[in-house]
């Protein structure tokens, strides 16, 4: 398993699942979810209709519909500053990790992640990115050899979140 860092808009790649940074009614929001749902188009609400919302910390799967992507992981972060900042932490934790699972229960070699929680629900950045790449380093060294999974993408959506996670990616 390798993880890349690009900086795109995370609607536009044609891979297995992209994440969606989502909020706990699944029914769309601002942010990389509305870009989401916008390019997924109409029929991605009505599968998220059919989902009865989702727990802080869980993800949940759906078609891509218009998109490239086959799948979308729909993951909700925590807002930064209702938890204590351990909560948060495990939280923020948890979300990768079950987007992780949902992806290998789905069989799919490529996962792409946006930043969960660093716009709207202002998780501080830095903090953030150690967390995903962390959760992500420690989910393959238990998994490497159950793991559909080979690529993991961390996306930026402008250079300075880019520069972040490169820098922590190099340790
Ligand atoms: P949250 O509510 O979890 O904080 P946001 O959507 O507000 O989610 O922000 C999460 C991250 O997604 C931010 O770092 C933001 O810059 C980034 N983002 C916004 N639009 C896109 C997009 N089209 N592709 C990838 N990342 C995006």
């Amino acid at each position: 398993m390798t993880i890349k860092s690009i900086q795109t808009d995370i609607t536009t790649l044609q891979i297995d699942a992209i994440v969606n940074a989502a909020n706990n009614t699944l029914l769309g929001g601002g942010g990389v979810d509305d870009v989401i749902h916008s390019a997924a188009g109409p029929e991605l609400l009505e599968e998220c209709r059919t989902l009865n919302g989702c727990e802080t910390g869980d993800a949940k799967i759906t078609k891509g519909y218009d998109l490239p992507a086959k799948y979308v992981i729909h993951t909700v972060g925590p807002i930064y500053g209702q938890y204590s900042p351990n909560e948060a932490k495990n939280l923020l934790e948890s979300c990768y990790l079950r987007s992780l699972q949902l992806a290998d229960e789905n069989k799919c070699k490529s996962i792409a992640f946006p930043a969960v929680s660093t716009g709207v629900y202002m998780f501080p950045k830095e903090e953030a990115t150690r967390v995903a790449i962390k959760t992500i380093r420690d989910y393959f060294q238990d998994n490497e050899i159950a793991s559909t999974i080979d690529e993991v993408i961390l996306v930026s959506f402008n250079e300075y979140d880019k520069s972040l996670i490169d820098s922590v990616l190099k340790g």
